[in-house]
């Protein structure tokens, strides 16, 4: 690791937060301006929207923080909050709650909550079994906390990891730069722009996930090159997942072993009385169908969504989210094929004028 590393890192670090979300759109600005009694989001004063340069629009959630490009995440204010603000999360600006009256700001983090559900997240300490509220819930309990980006590269032998120093003054960084240090043994890397630590290997996927429940988003760089190659559970910090039910599928801890008889070796027991067997073929047909409908349907908003991202006409991909539903497409179309192998499966194995008096004869290819 040399200095010349940590320049470059540095670098990369400091161009994540430096870029700009794309431009609001003109008419997000008409909109904005035809509102009736104008007012700053987070001081109430007045603004008059003649005056292009005495207001612009500040983020509820902040883009840098996966918060998404659309009109919903943008508020009126004027310059001197925009200005003082900076890129911070709204928890992390003390002097909001002494500028704003209770229910307006009671109101104003209400709306923080309910954008971040469309806002990039990583996962959550529950099962893929877990209800959509219970998933909610802890998220929720994550988002009561202020967001910050944590951001780490992989060197050959450790891996670099790190955020702006201009934000230090936030209190959980230094307890995160606490933590790295003398927890995982994490080595200060100084540089006058950016907090850096070198963590070894063998303690860097724990580091991440205390980081994680720490609640911090932790975005690989360099960026766009991040999709993870092997879905194991320990890589699957790197994706982002934008809603969620793509958090519900995609994790799955150690401690959840798969059912008993959804094991490799697991041999079911069925019965091959005549009425049994008939009602299974149905049965299975009838999934074999629904699991293949559901498959190519996934494929084609895929592709549909793809074409759109390059027509211009959708937004772009964000880091992994284009992984992440393409893995959703390859589970389905597992299912499928499995479907189709107990079905055929049970063709082959029944006799055949049992089958022909099946009420799904038209479906099969003969
Ligand atoms: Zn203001």
């Amino acid at each position: 690791m040399t200095t010349a590393d940590v320049d470059a890192f540095a670098h990369r670090v400091r161009a994540f937060h430096a870029a700009r979300g794309p431009a609001t759109p003109r008419w997000a600005l008409d909109v904005a301006r035809r509102s009736e009694n104008p007012a700053c989001a987070f001081c109430t004063a007045p603004l008059n929207v003649d005056h292009r340069h005495s207001w612009g629009l500040s983020p509820l959630v902040p883009l840098n923080q996966g918060g998404p490009a659309d009109t919903e995440n943008q508020l009126m204010a004027c310059k001197r909050c925009i200005a003082e603000r900076g890129s911070r999360d709204l928890l992390a600006w003390p002097e909001l709650s002494q500028r704003l009256p209770p229910d307006t700001l009671d109101a104003l983090l209400a709306d923080r909550l309910f954008v971040l559900q469309r806002s990039d997240n990583h996962l959550v300490e529950v099962g893929r079994f877990a209800k959509p509220a219970t998933v909610l819930a802890q998220l929720q309990e994550r988002w009561m906390h202020p967001r910050f980006v944590v951001h780490v590269e992989r060197h050959s032998d450790s891996w670099m990891l790190g955020w702006p120093l201009a934000q230090r003054a936030h209190l959980t960084r230094n307890d995160l730069a606490a933590l790295l240090r003398n927890v995982h043994q994490g080595e200060w890397l100084e540089h006058p722009e950016v907090v850096a630590f070198r963590l070894r290997e063998d303690v860097f996927q724990s580091a991440v996930w205390h980081l994680i429940a720490l609640h911090a988003l932790v975005v690989p760089l360099p960026l766009g090159t991040d999709t993870p190659s092997d879905r194991s559970f320990e890589n699957r910090w790197m994706a982002r997942y934008p809603s969620l039910r793509q958090i519900r599928l995609r994790r799955q801890g150690t401690h959840e072993t798969p059912w008993p008889s959804q094991g490799k070796d697991h041999v079911p027991a069925y019965s091959d009385k005549p009425n049994a067997v008939r009602m299974r073929t149905q049965r299975q047909a009838t999934r074999e169908g629904e699991t293949k409908a559901r498959w190519l349907e996934a494929r084609r908003r895929l592709a549909k969504r793809d074409a759109g991202v390059a027509k211009g006409t959708l937004r772009t991909w964000l880091p992994g989210e284009r992984a992440a539903m393409q893995a959703d497409v390859d589970d389905l179309a597992q299912q499928w094929l499995s479907a189709r192998r107990l079905f055929t499966r049970t063709l082959k194995e029944s006799p055949a004028a049992l089958i022909r008096s099946c009420s799904f004869n038209g479906l099969i290819d003969q």
